[in-house]
């Protein structure tokens, strides 16, 4: 058999969403061109290459969903749509040269630490190699989660998922269960609505959902921003700073969010007009707690002569026969999971193991813990981007993973520095530290007291996915690596072999 190519790399970056990619751009910008980015699928695009359901858009304004470093001057519309953040993913890999860094059909299977040579052991699906530094970016949203529902085996239609969206099947003049109402389920909804015999929703919770500020972006503005890129830069700055100062009625004074609950209210009233169906859409939540849908066309779609919303989970399926927790039944020809994906419960974790030989996912059995949403304790030279606590409630992710790649910018440098062969491994001490003041900051936010049970929250309960702070803030903490936050580690000394003295020079 032959031999396997066994490649050496400075970084491995795991994922080409906007994570990989970024990371990507910050290597080469800083002249480091020995990396490659190891991508499970056959092309870039992370989130907006696997989520391509009907209606999948963004819900945070495009000009602020995007590389601060790769402005897109042509966005369509307010929130732009999936075809579209995908067209601008293959534009940063064209535009900052990441094709001959890019390894399409190679799934990290495993990554081991080699305490010895100090590098990571990666075995991908297309070979193995080995590498100095190995960047995680497999997203927090990227790995889809269908609940264990009795009797699902026994339907004998559709079953599909929200991210995995399968073109081919017609949804057309069938009878449709959608499953749950997160931010995917209330795009497919009004999207699917107009064109199924019958539409089922499941609804185990009721979502906020406020109106959607959508347009199109005119000729004007797209000349406006081509032309004087300032326009530009001022309405990103308007949308970030916005989101700013919304950010203290999350994390310190949830009754402040009282009013825009009567907003939500009023959005609703305005669709729904049968009293008990609005009862049964009204959360019995503080607004925040689960992540704000915005939607103009769900609950139009809702109150439509075709839906049926059954306030109650799934429970079991009996053959096509779909029961809800509350006794109600719903004969289905497809069925749409649109019910998340695990984020408490990182599917990387497990396959990374550390230099005590456990896995990261042993490791936050408790709950997941890093240091600054980047490195672990016992894990070294490994980085997360969107690691544990760098979620956010109101704003764009593309803010906390620029905030990240200074990050990673900042701990290659730092290795150069020190120089030589060389590993920094976060302090287990610091890790604590730093997760005990989030933890602490975390009690006075409405994700843990608004009285909900959402998928921020991990099977104990604990917060280990949202950040407590502005972008801003995160942006500061995470500008410049901390020596002593770290152990320096350098590869063990060989020992040294006495010469073994002649016999006759033993006898004399
Ligand atoms: C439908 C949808 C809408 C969203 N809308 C918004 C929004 O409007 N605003 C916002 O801020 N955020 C939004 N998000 C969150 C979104 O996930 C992040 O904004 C961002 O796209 C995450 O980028 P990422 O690169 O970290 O992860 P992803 O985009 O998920 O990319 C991860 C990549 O890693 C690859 N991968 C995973 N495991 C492996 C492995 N073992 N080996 C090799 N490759 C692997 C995956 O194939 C994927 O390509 C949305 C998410 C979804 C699902």
């Amino acid at each position: 058999m032959a031999e396997r190519e066994h490649k050496h790399v400075r970084v491995a970056v795991i994922g080409s969403g906007f994570g990989g990619l970024g990371a990507a751009v910050r290597l080469r910008r800083q002249g480091i061109t020995d990396f490659v980015v190891l991508e499970r699928a056959d092309s870039v695009g992370g989130t907006w290459r696997d989520n391509s359901y009907p209606g999948c858009a963004c819900d945070v304004p495009s000009h602020l969903y995007s590389f601060s470093f790769a402005p897109n001057p042509q966005w369509p519309r307010n929130f732009s749509g999936q075809p579209h953040i995908r067209a601008y993913l293959e534009r940063v890999t064209d535009t900052f040269g990441l094709r001959p860094h890019l390894r399409f059909n190679s799934e990290v299977h495993s990554l081991r630490w080699n305490g010895e040579e100090l590098h990571w052991e990666v075995e991908t699906a297309s070979g193995p190699l080995t590498a100095d530094v190995v960047v995680s970016a497999t997203g927090p949203l990227s790995d889809p989660k269908v609940p264990d529902i009795p009797g699902l085996d026994s339907f004998p239609g559709k079953v599909s998922h929200s991210a995995r969206w399968d073109h081919d099947y017609d949804l057309r003049g069938k009878r449709v269960a959608m499953i749950g109402t997160g931010a995917s389920a209330i795009q497919i909804v009004p999207a699917i609505q107009p064109d199924v015999e019958r539409l089922t929703l499941f609804q185990r919770t009721p979502p906020w959902v406020l109106p959607r500020a959508d347009r199109k972006i005119s000729a004007a503005e797209k000349w406006l921003h081509t032309k004087l890129p300032v326009t530009r830069a001022a309405r990103r700055g308007l949308l970030w700073g916005i989101r700013e100062l919304q950010v203290s009625a999350f994390t310190k004074r949830p009754n402040e969010l009282g009013p825009i609950e009567y907003l939500a209210k009023n959005h609703m009233k305005k669709a729904v007009k049968d009293p008990a169906l609005r009862a049964a859409l009204t959360p019995d939540y503080r607004i925040g707690c689960k992540r704000i849908l915005l939607s103009n066309t769900y609950y139009p779609a809702l109150a439509q002569p075709n839906v049926d919303v059954v306030a109650a989970g799934l429970k079991e399926v009996r053959g096509s026969t779909l029961v809800g927790s509350d006794g109600s039944e719903a004969e289905a020809d497809a069925i749409v999971f649109g019910t998340g994906f695990h984020v408490t419960d990182m599917p990387i974790a497990q396959r990374v193991t550390g230099a005590d030989g456990t896995t990261l996912a042993e490791e936050w059995k408790d709950g997941m813990e890093s240091l600054r949403g980047a490195t672990a304790a016992g894990f070294p030279n490994f980085l997360t981007i969107i690691g544990p606590n760098t979620g956010l409630g109101n704003s764009s992710m593309i803010l906390m993973i620029e905030a990240q790649l200074n990050y990673l910018g900042d701990f290659m440098r730092q290795l150069d520095i020190l120089g030589g062969k060389i590993a920094l491994s976060a302090r287990p001490s610091a890790v604590k530290e730093w997760n005990r003041k989030l933890q602490q900051r975390m009690e006075r936010t409405v994700w843990n007291t608004g009285g909900c049970d959402s998928w921020y929250l991990d099977a104990n309960g604990r917060n280990t996915t949202v950040w407590p702070g502005t972008t801003s803030e995160f942006k500061k903490v995470t500008r410049q690596v901390d020596l002593a936050e770290y152990e320096v580690l350098r590869p063990p000394r060989k020992p040294v072999t006495a010469p073994v003295a002649a016999p006759a020079e033993v006898a004399a």
